[in-house]
């Protein structure tokens, strides 16, 4: 599923623009994000009446997180992004357990953190000799760095310094000449952000506060690089950059430190960022269920969802006539009026008819990793390594169901690809969700030429259900999402994803990981095999149930 193709992808968070244009001290940059906002929402039902209330129910209300207290307010670079993310996030992640962080403790977290290793050793390896400060105690960890440094060393990975409140850890260090030492920051993008060259800021101004004078640089992870290159980092430098943010840095770093000894939180109002926040019931108690962050945002649709939350409409029950939205969203809201899903049975029937049988159900999982392993492989080349798909002969015959995973080291593709070429030649449509399952049969194409006619022929075949369901149905329980997991238990209800070990794309990605990097006894690695195979087999075994329900609305509800 898309899900799992999107791991490791380089990319993540964006610094806001408004952070970027802001100028001048901490309290301009409180009321051009958080008071103007506000005061132009000002109103009744507004969003600044919502952000009074926040303010008094918000858990994090009242006091300050005492756990910083304790820490002795020492800031990290990690808090200052998360508070141009949003200024309450520092409050929220200070309240966190320990251990948590900011990834969390789900698949997506682990395998972050378990790339982010892997790519940290992987460039420390251009860097010989150096002296690796292996301690996650900060105190321990910068008094080594001191004796690391007044003992000669030339080369220092995960140094430990502090100023200013600020601690930092720059990934390398290498002493040049006349006390001047190089930094590199490493990371798993492919291109210079904004979140990065803050990053190196913090850095810079830590080290230099501290006395260590720095030339500073990012290394990069290199798209075009193959297994076969001396290296898959691109070395870029970025010290006027870095240098031109330190002012900013300090403002930051003062601002958040002002937010987390504050008696109250930070007033915000929601956007859009909101909509994902994993603080967002803590945050915004007594939301409207359904709410305007609910909306389809696809097509132009956030431009009018931000609309909407400007104006302070925040549910759905509140949207005017007037209200300007796409189709999708007019259909979501009719539907959450009536409470009755919205079909077009007569628009299905019509998308459907180029379907022939025998239908085929395709799902693929697959994964990018930014260190590539395999003969010619680039940083974040696509890499399927299981497949399955549901049978059906006829209308209403029995499914038969074939599927392949590769479980082990080694590189998947050729097997799969054979495997696929074998199984799914012939007559009839490949019913697919999305259009992930294509890009995968393009990538194994250009990769094999000899299996490239096989391969396009099943690419030919290819129907992708969700555009067809997209214009033809909605249910007001799917809210937002037309993922395949929300809509199975709307159309045909039954055992579904919750009864399974994995339960989505990522999921799967750190399973086939863990296969594939870590030493695990035989049992578990054939309880992951044995997970890994039930979630793609109900996948494409979705697939059909949620066609099957929708060609029978489309004939009108006959069996
Ligand atoms: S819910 Fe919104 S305002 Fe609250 S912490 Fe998350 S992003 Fe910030």
């Amino acid at each position: 599923m898309p899900a799992g193709a999107r791991a490791g992808a380089p990319g993540g968070r964006v610094v806001p623009r408004h952070f970027i244009r802001m100028a001048g001290s901490a309290q301009s940059w409180t009321e051009e994000t958080v008071g103007g906002r506000s005061g132009a929402c000002a109103g009744p039902g507004s969003a600044r009446q919502w952000t009074e209330g926040s303010r008094r129910d918000s858990p994090s209300g009242g006091s300050p997180p005492r756990r910083e207290k304790r820490r002795g307010r020492m800031l990290t670079k990690h808090r200052i992004l998360r508070f141009i993310e949003c200024p309450r996030l520092p409050r929220y992640d200070a309240l966190r357990e320990p251990g948590g962080g900011a990834d969390g403790g789900d698949a997506a977290g682990r395998l972050h953190r378990a790339q982010g290793r892997m790519l940290g050793e992987k460039a420390r390896t251009e860097f010989p000799g150096g002296v690796l400060i292996d301690t996650p105690d900060f105190r321990v960890a910068r008094s080594e760095t001191k004796r690391a440094i007044e003992s000669g060393a030339e080369v220092l990975f995960e140094a430990a310094f502090a100023s200013d409140s600020l601690a930092a850890r720059p990934d390398i260090l290498v002493r040049e000449r006349k006390g001047v030492w190089r930094l590199w920051e490493v990371k798993a993008g492919t291109e210079v952000r904004e979140d990065y060259l803050l990053d190196v800021a913090v850095q810079v101004h830590v080290l230099e506060r501290s006395g260590i004078r720095v030339r500073p640089g990012l290394l990069l992870v290199d798209k075009t690089a193959t297994t076969e290159s001396g290296t898959i980092f691109r070395r870029v430098e970025c010290g006027d950059e870095a240098r031109e943010r330190v002012p900013t840095v300090r403002e930051l770093s003062r601002e958040v430190m002002r937010i987390l000894s504050a008696p109250e939180p930070p007033a915000v109002s929601l956007e859009r960022r909101c909509r994902d926040c994993e603080f967002l019931d803590a945050c915004w108690p007594g939301l409207p269920t359904p709410n305007v962050l609910d909306l389809y945002q696809g097509r132009g649709g956030w431009k009018h969802v931000d609309d909407l939350l400007r104006r302070g409409i925040l549910g759905l029950a509140d949207v005017p006539p007037d209200a300007k939205l796409t189709d999708l969203q007019k259909r979501q809201l009719d539907a959450a009026g009536s409470g009755r899903p919205i079909v077009d049975a007569r628009a299905y029937a019509r998308l459907l008819r180029p379907l022939r049988h025998p239908l085929r159900f395709l799902d693929f999982e697959a994964a990018r990793f930014p260190l590539p392993e395999f003969p010619g492989q680039h940083p974040y080349d696509l890499i399927p390594f299981q497949w399955s798909c549901h049978i059906e002969e006829r209308p209403g015959a029995p499914l038969v169901h074939r599927e392949f995973l590769w479980d082990r080291p080694g590189d998947p593709r050729r097997s799969l690809a054979e495997a696929l070429v074998r199984e799914l030649g012939g007559p009839g449509s490949v019913v697919v969700y999305s259009g992930f399952e294509k890009e995968v049969l393009e990538a194994l194409a250009a990769l094999f030429p000899d299996l490239a006619r096989d391969l396009r022929r099943i690419e030919a075949r290819l129907f992708d259900l969700l555009p067809a369901l997209r214009r033809s149905y909605y249910h007001p329980a799917l809210g937002r999402s037309f993922s395949i997991k929300s809509v199975l238990p709307v159309l045909a209800p039954g055992p579904g994803y919750d009864r399974l070990a994995i339960g989505d794309g990522l999921e799967a990605v750190w399973a086939y990981f863990r296969l594939i990097h870590e030493e695990l006894a035989e049992e578990e690695r054939r309880a992951l095999a044995s997970d890994l195979l039930a979630y793609c087999e109900q996948d494409s075994k979705a697939l059909h149930a949620v066609h099957a329900a929708l060609a029978r609305e489309a004939r009108g509800g006959a069996p």
